[in-house]
């Protein structure tokens, strides 16, 4: 069957499913095979509970009108998306980067739905089967689409921008965050730069971030770049009015907002409120609007979340963690004002031969400043020497804080999303 062939089933069913527990009737479930699974097996069992259609590469024994055999499955979806996505004639806007794509994403998402009917991504859902299920599930009625991409290794942003041809781009930063994929902080900004290439190649739009050097270095050639950013150069520009305990952006150019009163916890989230401004700016949305929708966003998934419980406060941002984010986040927990400060701070996953050294930089970072008292779990922390506490799981580290009965105090609580460090509040 030809990609033209099966789009045409997709027409009348436009709903791909991978994941068999999440079907409804009338989907086009894909039997994608995985390091635990092969959804193959599962293909039969699809249609019984309502699929429309599977699509496999390992032919069932008893032929069924409704199976559709290809050669690869996983390759056949991305395809499938690349079909869907070149009906479209609107702005796909891609969002790569080491830290707070998904957090841009989803405020880059509410600006623009104020103006368009807009879709995105759905959770974290940014690599090679969840960006082709992004792309299939934008609807005929779409005007703009906004799609995080992640990526851990060389390459792979090339091979996404393939099938999702963005026309705009967002690379929110380059850190130290997948390492072992990527070698070097000079690997991951050729990694990330890879969607930079794409634009550069297609007559593409940037929104960069030109207080990053590198940024500026990377998004060269671009043919349209627009820049946001603390600096004079930028044309939009905004500083950090207060943080304490939510951020508060101000605007002085590009766009009239004094202020903007975010539900975001640190001053690290500028950039982020940034360039969700200056993409509503791009695309002519009006100012109150755009303030609207960022005041409105709340952060979930314990992304950097602010919670109040028991006389104390916490500022819970255990949904990842690298060396860049890391610092990030002790630095912004360090400004803030309160007696008794607790960090709380889970190992760092993903950082190959580096990793040691990394999280000794974290340790150092740490004894630069008062803490009423420090619990370093997990990971490579208890392979270091340190005169903090040490935990081996977040399951010791919350038996620890329910012992000591706490109050009045500010908890910083962080750590790779492996190490669960959200257990700590129960
Ligand atoms: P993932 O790689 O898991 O998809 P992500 O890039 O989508 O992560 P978010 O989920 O938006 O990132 O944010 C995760 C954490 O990264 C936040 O809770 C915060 O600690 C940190 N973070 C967010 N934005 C920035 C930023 N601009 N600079 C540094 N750290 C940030
Ligand atoms: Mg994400």
């Amino acid at each position: 069957m030809t990609i033209e062939q099966l789009y045409d089933i997709y027409r009348q069913y436009p709903s791909a499913q991978t994941d068999t527990r999440k079907l409804k009737a009338g989907d086009i479930f894909f039997a994608l095979k995985g390091p635990n699974f092969n959804g193959n097996q599962f293909a039969l069992a699809a249609l019984e509970a309502g699929s429309a259609y599977a699509v496999v590469d390992e032919a069932p024994v008893t032929p069924d009108s409704r199976i559709i055999v290809v050669d690869d499955v996983l390759t056949t979806l991305q395809q499938l998306a690349k079909y869907h996505r070149q009906q479209f004639n609107i702005p796909f806007i891609a969002i790569t980067g080491s830290n707070g794509k998904t957090t841009t994403k989803e405020l880059v998402y509410t600006v623009l739905s104020a103006g368009y009917k807009t879709y995105t991504t759905q959770g974290n859902l940014n690599n090679h089967i969840g960006i082709p299920l992004t792309i299939l599930s934008v609807k005929y009625d779409a005007e703009m689409a906004v799609i995080e991409m992640g990526a851990n290794h060389l390459k792979e942003i090339a091979s996404y921008c393939e099938y999702t041809l963005p026309t705009h781009g967002i690379i929110t930063n380059c850190g130290k965050a997948h390492l072992e994929g990527f070698g070097s902080l000079e690997g991951v900004r050729k990694g990330k730069g890879e969607l930079f290439d794409y634009l550069r190649a297609h007559n593409g739009t940037a929104f960069v971030m030109w207080d990053y050097d590198y940024l500026q270095t990377m998004s060269a050639g671009i043919p349209v770049v627009v820049k946001y950013g603390t600096g004079g150069a930028a044309d939009v520009r905004g500083t950090v009015q207060q943080s304490e305990p939510f951020l508060t952006v101000s605007i002085d150019k590009g766009a009239n907002i004094p202020a903007i009163q975010t539900q975001l916890v640190g001053s690290y989230n500028l950039p982020n409120v940034l360039v969700a401004v200056t993409t509503g700016k791009f695309f002519k949305v009006p100012d109150e609007k755009i303030k609207k929708a960022i005041e409105d966003y709340i952060p979930s998934n314990s992304r950097s979340q602010l919670i109040e419980k028991n006389g104390n406060k916490f500022i819970l941002d255990a949904y990842n963690a690298n060396p860049t984010s890391m610092k990030a986040a002790i630095e912004n927990f360090a400004g803030i004002h309160a007696q008794h400060k607790v960090l709380m701070l889970g190992g760092m996953a993903e950082l190959g031969q580096e990793s040691l050294q990394e999280h000794e930089a974290i340790i150092a970072l740490i004894k630069q400043h008062p803490w009423k008292a420090v619990v370093l779990v997990g990971g490579d922390f208890v392979k270091i020497d340190h005169p903090f506490i040490k935990m081996a799981n977040a399951t010791e580290a919350a038996d620890w804080f329910k012992s000591q009965q706490f109050n009045d105090t500010y908890f910083l609580i962080k750590g790779s999303r492996s190490m669960q460090m959200e257990k700590v509040l129960g």
